[in-house]
Formats: C-alpha cells, structure tokens, sequence
C-alpha cells in the first residue's frame, strides 16, 4: 500500500474518523466502526445524495428495504448461482489474489512498457475468459502463459484458480439444521427490484420513475485488505430508474452526466475523476460504466452505474409468478420496464473524500496536516474558542455555539493554546474557527479563521449564520 494510503489510515483511527471493528479482541477482518468524526463526514454525505436523488427529483422517490430477502431473491437475481470471484493463491507466500486482477495489472505492466500488441492479445484473452463456461482454467492458463508473478513474494508458484460465492448465509428459525437458509443481502438493488409494484402504485409513479435507497450489504470478500475500499459489511446508495425499452440509452447518458456532476459537487478535484467503460458487459446489460476516483492506490471504482434492460424485473416476474408488467395509461401500452442503475459506495465515498482532502502545508513556520473537505461534508462545520477563559469570553463562545447549534454541527473548545486549537480543527477538516476575544467585548464581533488559506475575517456575531452558509455553498478546491 501507498505511504499516503497508510497515513490516512492512520489519521482516520487517531482522530477517530474510523477504525478497526472489534479491535480489543484483535479486530474482525475487513469490517470498520466509524468514531465521531467519521459518522458525521458518512451522514453528510447520505444527505447529500438523498437530497440530489430524491429531493431533487419529484420522479424519483426512497425506500428502505430489510437486508434479510426471501432466499428465492438470490435464485432470480444470479446471485446464488453466479456471484463469484476467481481467486488464486501464491503457494510461496499464502497470499491470494483475485485472478483477473493480476491479469489487469500485467496488461498495464505490458502498456507501460510500450509492448501494446501484447497488452492487446492479453486484453482479449482476459475478456474471452471472464465471458467463458471455463473462467477459472481460462484465467489459469493465461496466468501461466504469461509467467504472471505473485507481486508480493515474486514466486511463480500458484494454485488452480477457484470460485468463491461471496454470499454470506446464515439460517432462520431456532435450530440451525432445520431452520431455511437467508443470505445477507450482497447489493441493495434487489430489494428495489422486488417491491416495484408495492412502491410505484402508492407512489402514483408513471414510468419513467426511480426508486432510491440506502443501505447495508454483505460481501465475503476474500480479497480485502484495501481498508473501507472492499469491505466485508459495507453501506451502498442505490437508485433504479425505470424506463420504457427503447429509452434507456438516453436516461443511461443523463444519469452519467448527472452523477458525475454529483461528485464533483462534493468538492472532488476534477482529474481525479474519471468514466471507465466496462471492458465487458454482463450478459443482461446493454451499458454499464464505472466512475472512478484516482486513490493513493490507483484508480478504482466509486460508483457503477448500468443500463440492465428488464433482466431483474422479468426474473422476479418468472421466479414468484407476479405481474411485473407496467400498463402506459397515455400510450395503452403494457410492457416490462427497462432499468438503469446508479450503484455507488458509501464507504468508498467517504475514503474518495478523505484522500481528496487530505493535505500537508505550512502554518507560522510549523508542518500542519490539513483535511480541505468541502464544508458541506465536513464533519464539524465550524468551531468556536475563546481566547482566555477570562472576562467572560467563554461565555459569549458557549452563546455563539448555542445559536450556530440548530444550523450546522459545532463544537466548542477552550483547552490549549489557539495555535493547538487550529491545528485539531485543521486535522478534523473544520472549515471556520471562530474565535472570542477581548475586542469582542466592545464591537460584537469575532474573528473566524479559513481552514485553508488561514485567513481571518471580523465578522459580527449575529451575521455567523449567513457568513458561514455563503462561505459553504461558494468553496471550491481551486481555489485553495
Ligand atoms: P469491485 O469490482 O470493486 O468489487 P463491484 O463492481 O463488484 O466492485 P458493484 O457490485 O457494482 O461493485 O457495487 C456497487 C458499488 O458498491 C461499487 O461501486 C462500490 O462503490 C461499492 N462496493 C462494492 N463492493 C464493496 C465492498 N466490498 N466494500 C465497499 N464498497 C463496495
């Protein structure tokens, strides 16, 4: 992993912005708790996307499904037959792998060297492969074609390649044996998928329309060792839109526009963002692209977002013999829906939003690490110190923290010197510092301090609210 990876990591369980799960008894692999900070930057961001997706389009309304589905779910959807990683195992150091992902990497190695007729071959080979009855031999046999090393040890020593169902099971009812077998929701989509009736009718939704949810998903990653980037629990913000077949491939262009305009909105640098189309399509989808964040550990997806014509809603229809058809009360038509999807991380969010603000300048001589989130995202949006703890100052900051509290997420600090003040607020991405001093006594102003040029304004205390709202909806990374 990167340095600038393991730094972040490190800052995110210092400053308590997440953590191990159940680290005193040694941690369990691949899932994370979020402290204080964390749950703030993660509620932010839901809002955010809540408010875009639902409030922000009167076509498209939320849901909130349970993560327990009847198992016959799994059976319509492919998952239970077909939600599997090929992995490989390095027999010189343990260590496993995702089979196509080594293959990915030795096709950039190839580019990177300038060798482009075999990067090509390879490509086509890999995309045979995935296509293939035999995926586990294909991707093996190119493995060894290509003499593809173990990264980690070097060796050339590896295990047949082997499939893995990624669905977690667990049972229902008092004993185990007997009770039916669930799996832990792997996406939330399909929770969307099995209640198109229940929630369009209610709605008084006329195709096109959405539906959007957020939520816990489950996934045996055998290959998770990328912190929140592949988690084990994880949290996905879901949205299918259904469309009349004929018209996907218009709202599949409007959605991408749109969904990538929603990142940026977050205050992402624009050129670490970027489409990667799918080097092949599931057999059911006829578009599907991915919107990719440039992390310290290259690029990666963020958020998928797939044209999957009626695929879903014509296999539920087929494995619970209820009517998924839509009757157009204007055309007098009836068809199956066609869906387009926006499927994006939550987690990976957060980590795209930590490693984007994450910087190191100089403040008054001294090194400072510097979180630049967009204030909006911030977990604390502003904080508010007293120069001394004298003449009443701390008075005046606990009323300026009282009226600020029903706008924004404040905190109140008086302990240390203003320049360790700064330096906490700095770390924990605080946008404003808001600081009490003596002058304030006599001109109702106070001094707010900008995270990221550190410049200071007066600003009179009954006009905090507005200087802060305009200050949050005007900032941009370029300027910083
Ligand atoms: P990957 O190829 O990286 O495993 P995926 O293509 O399987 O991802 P999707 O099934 O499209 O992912 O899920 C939609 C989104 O859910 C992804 O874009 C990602 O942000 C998020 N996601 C998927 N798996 C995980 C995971 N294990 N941990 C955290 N987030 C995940």
């Amino acid at each position: 992993m990167s340095d600038l990876f393991d730094t972040i990591v490190s800052l995110c369980k210092q400053r308590g912005f997440i953590f191990q799960s159940s680290e005193i008894y040694g941690g369990q692999a691949a899932t994370y708790d979020y402290g204080p900070l964390g749950v703030e930057l993660k509620r932010n961001v839901k809002d955010l996307w809540w408010q875009e997706m639902v409030y922000g389009h009167g076509d498209v309304v939320g849901l909130d499904a349970a993560i327990m589905m009847h198992p016959k779910t799994w059976e319509a959807s492919g998952h239970t037959e077909a939600f599997n990683d090929p992995l490989i195992d390095d027999k010189a150091s343990n260590h496993r792998y995702r089979a196509d992902e080594l293959i990915e990497d030795h096709i950039r190695d190839l580019r990177q060297d300038g060798d482009m007729e075999q990067a090509t071959a390879v490509h086509e080979r890999l995309v045979a492969a995935l296509n293939s009855d035999d995926m586990a031999g294909d991707l093996y046999d190119i493995i060894q074609d290509e003499e593809i090393r173990a990264p980690r040890s070097g060796a050339f020593d590896w295990t047949p390649v082997r499939q893995f169902n990624l669905m977690f099971e667990t049972h229902v009812g008092p004993v185990a044996e007997t009770g039916d077998r669930i799996f832990l929701r792997p996406e939330t989509a399909q929770g969307i998928f099995v209640n198109f009736q229940n929630v369009r009718e209610p709605a008084r939704q006329h195709v096109p329309f959405g539906i959007a949810q957020i939520g816990k998903a489950f996934r045996n990653e055998i290959v998770a060792r990328q912190f929140v980037f592949r988690m084990r629990e994880f949290e996905q913000m879901e949205m299918q839109y259904f469309v009349k077949p004929g018209e996907q491939l218009d709202f599949f262009a409007e959605w991408r526009e749109k969904r990538m305009a929603w990142h940026k909105r977050l205050g992402v640098r624009e050129e670490k963002l970027r489409f990667h189309e799918h080097e092949q399509l599931s057999h059911y989808a006829d578009a599907a692209e991915d919107i990719q964040y440039e992390y310290p550990i290259g690029w990666k997806e963020v958020e998928g977002i797939h044209s999957r014509t009626d695929y879903d809603l014509k296999r539920h229809q087929e494995y619970s013999g209820k009517n998924m058809t839509y009757f157009d009360p204007f055309e007098q038509e009836k068809y199956i829906p066609y869906v387009i999807e926006t499927s994006v991380g939550l987690d990976r969010t957060v980590l795209m939003l930590l490693c984007d603000a994450y910087d190191e300048d100089e403040a008054n001589g001294n090194e400072r690490t510097v979180l630049r989130f967009h204030p909006e995202v911030a977990p604390i949006r502003a904080a508010i110190f007293p120069l001394s703890k004298k003449k009443g100052l701390p008075d005046i900051a606990h009323q300026i923290e009282d009226d600020l509290r029903p706008h924004f997420n404040v905190m109140y600090d008086e302990r240390g010197s203003m320049g360790k003040r700064y330096r906490r607020m700095d770390e924990a991405g605080t946008p404003f510092c808001i600081t009490v001093d003596f002058d304030t006594l006599d001109d109702q102003q106070v001094t707010v301090r900008d995270r990221d040029s550190m410049e200071q304004d007066r600003v009179a205390i009954d006009q905090l609210t507005a200087y802060i709202n305009d200050h949050s909806t005007g900032w941009s990374r370029d300027a910083v």
